[in-house]
């Protein structure tokens, strides 16, 4: 029960990142932010719709992985050792969640799922969390559903599945931290604030979970040298509270809008970057 309701990883983040965030902010912002127990309804109530949804997708693959994957591929990653797994579970489960991210934003019905976690104003570890129960189940099929058809170990996608949870948290911190010449390599909080900035030029950029990689090799990194974003959120103004966020995609689609937040943002004029 408290696994489903993630009370104890909640009370662990919270030791661990609200004194990280007092003593490296990356921007002065009060623990008691805007929007915070709507945070904690997404903290608490989400993890069950999110369960059944991954339960499904996990399910689908293992039929895949039982009645198509080939014999000598089952065989082959069997055969390797938990690290070698370890390492190719991340970069695929990364990819995955690249190119469904990416598509979260492009396709304007997928983007009011998504609109609902750039809602957030004031970024901190918290804001991790507030994503739409679709918006996770989403992401989830897109790394996990290739990780289970082709049969690694549940070990190694355990490892991933424990290593991204605190990787999210951590990109959404309010600290300075860009990781130096890493940034090729690893998404640092830095590189996912910028993802989350209103800014023009940082829209529909910076995509990757874990692996900046691919944002470099598939052209949608924004990472300005000594600039760091200054606000975030959509310009169309979002619900506050929880309910409403839940809802929120579903009235987007019903009103059957021409616009779409992100491509409405788009029209707005370029703020000066100063
Ligand atoms: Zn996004
Ligand atoms: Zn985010």
């Amino acid at each position: 029960m408290d696994e489903l309701f993630g009370l104890s990883r909640f009370l662990l983040t919270l030791l661990i990142f609200v004194p990280i965030e007092r003593l490296f902010a990356a921007r002065p912002q009060k623990i008691f932010r805007r929007g915070l127990l709507t945070d904690m309804a997404f903290q608490f109530v989400n993890g069950w719709m999110i369960m059944i949804g991954v339960i499904a997708v996990v399910a689908m693959a293992i039929v895949i992985n039982r009645s198509v994957l080939p014999l000598a591929v089952k065989q082959a990653i069997d055969g390797l050792p938990y690290l070698v797994q370890a390492v190719l579970v991340i970069l695929i489960g990364d990819l995955g969640v690249y190119w469904t991210h990416r598509i979260l934003h492009v396709v304007p019905a997928m983007w009011q799922i998504h609109a609902v976690h750039h809602a957030v104003e004031e970024l901190d570890w918290l804001a991790a969390v507030h994503q739409h129960p679709l918006d996770v189940i989403f992401m989830k099929a897109g790394s996990l559903f290739p990780l289970f058809a082709l049969g690694f170990s549940t070990e190694a996608i355990g490892t991933y599945i424990l290593v991204y949870s605190w990787q999210a948290y951590l990109v959404h911190a309010n600290v300075r931290l860009n990781y130096g010449l890493l940034r090729y390599v690893l998404v640092s909080p830095e590189f996912h604030h910028w993802h989350h900035s209103s800014e023009k030029e940082a829209r529909d950029k910076n995509f990757a979970g874990m692996i900046s990689f691919y944002d470099w090799l598939f052209g949608s990194v924004y990472l300005p040298k000594g600039q760091k974003p200054k606000t975030f959120g959509v310009d169309n103004p979002m619900p506050s509270n929880y309910l409403a966020l839940l809802v929120y995609p579903f009235i987007a689609w019903a009103s059957n809008k021409k616009t779409t937040p992100n491509r409405a943002r788009d029209e707005r004029p370029t703020r000066c970057a100063d």
